[in-house]
């Protein structure tokens, strides 16, 4: 298989020591591209370093919702440098999260108002989180218009009401290894509606690990269990599955 791992934090510190063991299990599983996507000036660092390492791992920099307190006037000119990379093939993550409480959502909205206006500018897609905020994160989408660098809404876990109005801004849709929990009804379902065209899976390593091994810590080989729960729900094979994905993330990330 070619399996494409759209967002992966393989420069979190769970991984950071032993990085070629890991690209070793994601290659033994058919992962042969991933996102190294950062959420801050040290993780964006370590991202683009990972990619000039490794011709199969690609950059995305940006400041997540949870940091978006710390993301002052001179860390947004730093990341605009790191974005000048050519290893770098988007911004992000950046978005809303309403789950955790410690970041006002004033603060979290600035932010990502930001970023996608510096995405903008240099036309590179976004990479979006969003946790329980989905008609903020919505409304600045369709407030800025971002269908000409497009991007996607990473591991979403919405109805497919708000699948339809993502898409509807000309987003890509990525599915986590929720789409492999047998209680996630909403997820499956959008699953099921989402186009082949819009089609996209990832890890989001050492977060959301996939049955059957779901309780365990996450990395990038395991895609393959993300692609193998989406297959079975829309009665496809894993092949197909991966191929499609595979070629949406390289039109996506990387044109
Ligand atoms: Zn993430």
């Amino acid at each position: 298989m070619n399996i494409y791992d759209t967002h992966t934090h393989l420069n979190d510190d769970a991984f950071w020591d032993e990085i070629p063991a890991y690209m070793a299990r994601a290659k033994h599983f058919g992962v042969n591209e991933m996102n190294v996507v950062g959420s801050d000036t040290i993780l964006n660092a370590r991202a683009i370093e990972l990619a000039h390492q490794y011709d199969n791992i690609h950059a995305i920099v940006g400041w997540h919702p949870e940091s978006a307190k710390d993301f002052t006037a001179e860390q947004e000119t730093i990341l605009i440098e790191q974005l000048a990379d050519p290893e770098v093939v988007a911004v992000g993550e950046m978005g809303l999260d309403y789950y955790w409480k410690e970041t006002p959502h004033d603060v979290q909205k600035e932010a990502f108002k930001r970023q996608v206006q510096i995405a903008k500018d240099l036309h590179l897609p976004i990479s979006v989180h969003d946790r329980d905020a989905f008609e903020d994160t919505y409304d600045i989408l369709k407030a800025a218009d971002v269908r000409d660098i497009g991007g996607v809404m990473h591991s979403f876990n919405g109805t497919t009401e708000w699948l339809k109005k993502f898409l509807d801004l000309g987003m890509h849709i990525s599915y986590s290894g929720v789409a492999s929990f047998k209680n996630a009804t909403e997820v499956h379902e959008s699953v099921i509606a989402t186009p082949l065209d819009k089609l996209l899976v990832e890890t989001d390593a050492p977060y959301l690990t996939p049955a059957p091994y779901r309780g365990k810590q996450n990395e990038p080989g395991f895609t393959h269990f993300v692609v193998q729960a989406v297959a079975e729900l829309r009665g496809m094979t894993n092949k197909e599955i991966s191929d499609i994905t595979f070629e949406n993330a390289t039109k996506l990330f990387r044109k």
